[in-house]
């Protein structure tokens, strides 16, 4: 059964650091789809400020030409907070057991996983592959919260094809794209051009509905 990749983010906007991260994931790992979810009322973070219907549709618009990625509405669409054990309960129950689940993060939010909702239900759950990310702070140097860092010296695989649906954590190097979506918004705001950072299909987007245009 080959795996799926689950990928959440507010993606305020959708880059090419997200895009990418995606696409070597889902190579490494071999997963037949890498599913896109959008957040909808982030629950660790401050709530984002563009509409979820436009950070949807932008998530739509940057992944059309690849067959393997796919968008998932659901947290959108849920009136509550969207934590991703919920989100991943929801998948495995339509999915079942068997199937490799694979939750893509960068580092940064690796990091920040022990602040998450029941956030060791997800080891159950799902497997979890770190992207190692340019100002990643020190997933290398082991500058991690302790309890991350014991979970993390049970689960660690080096090898993605020999685990089983749920449980392992992978750390896999990618491209180091220094690119964020704060960045971009600034960018936006001051009316430079962020052309490059992001598919031109959600720039010509975010031009027709105005989005960004204040700090
Ligand atoms: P913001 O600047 O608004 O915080 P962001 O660019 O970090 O946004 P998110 O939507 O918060 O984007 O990120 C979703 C996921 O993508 C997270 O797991 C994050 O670590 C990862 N990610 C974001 N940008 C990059 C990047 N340039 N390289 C690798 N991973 C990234």
């Amino acid at each position: 059964m080959q795996p799926i990749g689950v990928f959440g983010g507010t993606f305020d906007p959708i880059h090419f650091g997200h895009l990418r991260l995606a696409e070597e994931m889902a190579e490494g790992l071999g997963l037949s789809q890498v599913r896109f979810i959008p957040a909808g009322q982030p629950p660790h973070r401050g709530a984002p400020r563009t509409a979820a219907v436009h950070r949807l549709e932008m998530v739509r618009r940057s992944i059309t030409s690849n067959p393997r990625f796919a968008v998932d509405a659901r947290e959108v669409e849920r009136p509550n907070p969207s934590y991703t054990v919920d989100t991943l309960t929801a998948l495995r129950a339509e999915l079942g057991n068997e199937q490799p689940l694979w939750l893509l993060l960068g580092a940064d939010a690796f990091a920040g996983l022990p602040g998450w909702h029941q956030w060791r239900q997800l080891f159950a759950l799902a497997n979890i592959v770190v992207a190692t990310r340019p100002d990643a702070a020190g997933i290398q140097t082991g500058n991690l919260p302790e309890e991350l860092k014991q979970e993390l010296s049970q689960r660690q695989v080096q090898n993605g094809s020999a685990t089983g649906p749920a449980g392992a954590v992978i750390l896999q190097n990618m491209t180091a794209l220094d690119i964020s979506a704060t960045r971009i918004r600034a960018t936006l705001a001051r009316q430079n051009s962020a052309r490059y950072l992001l598919p031109d299909a959600v720039l010509d987007y975010i031009h027709q509905h105005q989005l960004y245009t204040h700090p």
